[in-house]
C-alpha cells in the first residue's frame, strides 16, 4: 500500500478515527497501539460501525476483501500519512511549543485568526506524536491557516513532530523547568524546544518572538523574526490592569480578556501580535480575545460561598508554580489561602524543587498553605502558616473541620493531583 493511494481513500472518507467509541460513518480506522490497548482488536467492531477501510498491523486482523489495509505499523502510517496530507494543502501552518502556556496561547491564536480565517487548530491538547498527525488529517482545502501545538517530553520530539507538520511560522511560548525527567535538565528543554528554530531556520522560515525574554532572542538569532512585546518590537502590547482579568491595550484599543495571572499577558501579547501579523483588524483581535473563556482548570476565577477561588489545577511545574505564586502574592485579598499539589515528572530534581518552592513560601509569608503529596510532604519548613499533608485524604479530613470563608484561594498542582476536587470541600 503506498501513502499515495492511502491518500486517495482518506479524501474519499469522512476523515480519521482511532476510537471506535466515536466511529463516524466512512472514516478511515487507524488501529493504533497503546500501552494499554490494541486497535486491531477492534477491526471487526471498526467496519460493524461503518468504517470505510480499517489500517491494521497484525495480519491475524487483516481480511483478504478490501476493507482492511495491511501496514508494518499503524503509527507510523498515520505520521507518514499525515505529513503527505500536509503537502498535498499546502497552507500556511503556525506550530508553537514551549514550557507553558501552550494551550493557552493556541486558543486565543484561534479565537484571533478564525475572525478572519477558516482555520483548523489542534483539539484541546492534542500535541503530540498522535495528536499533531490527527489535527493535520482533520485540514481540508477549504482550511486557510493551520494551528498546531506541539508538546515533548523529550529530546528530538519537537524535531519529528516538526517533520510532519512542516510549519511556516513557529512560536515558543518559554522555556521552563517542566519534564525535566526526560528533558535532564533546563539546557536540555531548551535544546528540545529550539529544535522548532532550527527547522524553521533550516527552511527559511519565520518566527513570532516575546521580546521581552532575554532566552527566546538568544536562541533565535538568525531566524527571521516577528517580533511583540516591547515599544521597539513589531507589534507593541500593553498591560494595563491585572488585578483581576487582564486588561490590555493594542493600538488604542482596550481588550478586556477573561483570563487572570500575570504570565498569561505573554499568551494574549503573542495572539494579538499574530492577529495582526495576519492583518486580523484591531476590532477582530478585540472580539477574539475577549470571547475567550478558559476551560478546564486552566487559570479560571470562580467564586463560591463567600470564596473567591483561582482555580489552576490544570496542571503545575515548578516555573509555572512559582509564576502562579507571584501572581498570586501580588493580587487582591487580605485572607489568602493556598492549596499546593505535587508537581510531577521531575526525576531526580523533584526533591529540590519542592523545597525551592517551600523556600518560596518561607521567605513570603502572604497566607495560609496547604501542601499535599508525598513529594511535598518531603519537604522542610519551620513555619507555622505552611501545613503538609501526605495524602488528598488527610487534607481532606482538615479542610472539612475547617472550612475557609471569605477567602481568596489559589488550587495548584499537576495534573494526576486531580486537586480540583478541593473544590467540593469548600
Ligand atoms: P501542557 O504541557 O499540558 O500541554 P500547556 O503548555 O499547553 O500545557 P496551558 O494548558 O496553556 O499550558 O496552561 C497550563 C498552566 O500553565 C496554566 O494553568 C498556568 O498555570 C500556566 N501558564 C500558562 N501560561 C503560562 C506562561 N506564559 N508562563 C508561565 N506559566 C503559564
Ligand atoms: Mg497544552
Amino acid at each position: 500500500m503506498t501513502i499515495e493511494l492511502l491518500h486517495k481513500y482518506l479524501l474519499d472518507s469522512s476523515g480519521v478515527c482511532t476510537d471506535t467509541r466515536k466511529i463516524i460513518p466512512k472514516c478511515i480506522f487507524f488501529a493504533l497501539k497503546g500501552d494499554n490497548f490494541n486497535g486491531n482488536l477492534f477491526t471487526q467492531e471498526a467496519l460493524d460501525k461503518g468504517a470505510f477501510k480499517v489500517i491494521v498491523d497484525e495480519i491475524a486482523f487483516h481480511k483478504n476483501t478490501g476493507e482492511t489495509i495491511f501496514v508494518d505499523n499503524v503509527l507510523l502510517t498515520l505520521q507518514q500519512l499525515a505529513q503527505f496530507h500536509r503537502e498535498f494543502l499546502s497552507l500556511p501552518i503556525i506550530s508553537l511549543t514551549g514550557s507553558n502556556g501552550k494551550t493557552t496561547s493556541k486558543e486565543l491564536i484561534n479565537a484571533v485568526l478564525s475572525q478572519k480565517f477558516k482555520t483548523v487548530a489542534t483539539p484541546g491538547n492534542l500535541n503530540n506524536h498522535i495528536g499533531v498527525p490527527l489535527t493535520l488529517l482533520s485540514m481540508n482545502k477549504e482550511t486557510e491557516l493551520g494551528i498546531v501545538e506541539m508538546g515533548a517530553n523529550h529530546l528530538g520530539e519537537i524535531k519529528m513532530l516538526s517533520e510532519i507538520a512542516e510549519p511556516d511560522y513557529g512560536y515558543i511560548t518559554n522555556f521552563g523547568k517542566a519534564h525535566l525527567e526526560g528533558f535532564g535538565s533546563i539546557e536540555g528543554v531548551v535544546q528540545g524546544k529550539t529544535e522548532l528554530y532550527q527547522f524553521l531556520k533550516v527552511h527559511n522560515k519565520k518566527i513570532f518572538v516575546n521580546a521581552n525574554d532575554p532566552k527566546q532572542l538568544s536562541n533565535s538569532d538568525g531566524i527571521e523574526r516577528i517580533t511583540f512585546g516591547t515599544p521597539q518590537s513589531d507589534f507593541d502590547v500593553n498591560l494595563l490592569d491585572s488585578s483581576h482579568h487582564l486588561l490590555v491595550e493594542f493600538k488604542g484599543i482596550k481588550i478586556q480578556s477573561n483570563l487572570v495571572g500575570a504570565y498569561n499577558f505573554a499568551n494574549i501579547s503573542a495572539a494579538i501580535a499574530i492577529g495582526a501579523y495576519f492583518k486580523v483588524s484591531s476590532e477582530e483581535i478585540k472580539k477574539g480575545i475577549e470571547g475567550y473563556v478558559p476551560s478546564n482548570n486552566r487559570s479560571q476565577l470562580m467564586t463560591k460561598g463567600s470564596n473567591t477561588i483561582l482555580m489552576d489545577a490544570y496542571n503545575a511545574n515548578p516555573t509555572s508554580m512559582l509564576a502562579a505564586l507571584e501572581n498570586f502574592k501580588q493580587a487582591n485579598g487580605d485572607n489568602k489561602i493556598m492549596f499546593l499539589g505535587d508537581m510531577f515528572e521531575l526525576g531526580k530534581e523533584a526533591e529540590t524543587e519542592h523545597q525551592n518552592i517551600v523556600d518560596f513560601l518561607v521567605e513570603n509569608p502572604f497566607g495560609k498553605v496547604f501542601l499535599v503529596g508525598s513529594n511535598f510532604f518531603k519537604t522542610k519548613n519551620n513555619t507555622s502558616h505552611i501545613y503538609q499533608f501526605e495524602t488528598f485524604d488527610a487534607l481532606k479530613t482538615v479542610i472539612e473541620n475547617n472550612s475557609p470563608k471569605n477567602a481568596t484561594i489559589l488550587i495548584k498542582a499537576s495534573r494526576g493531583m486531580a486537586l480540583e476536587r478541593v473544590l467540593e470541600l469548600i
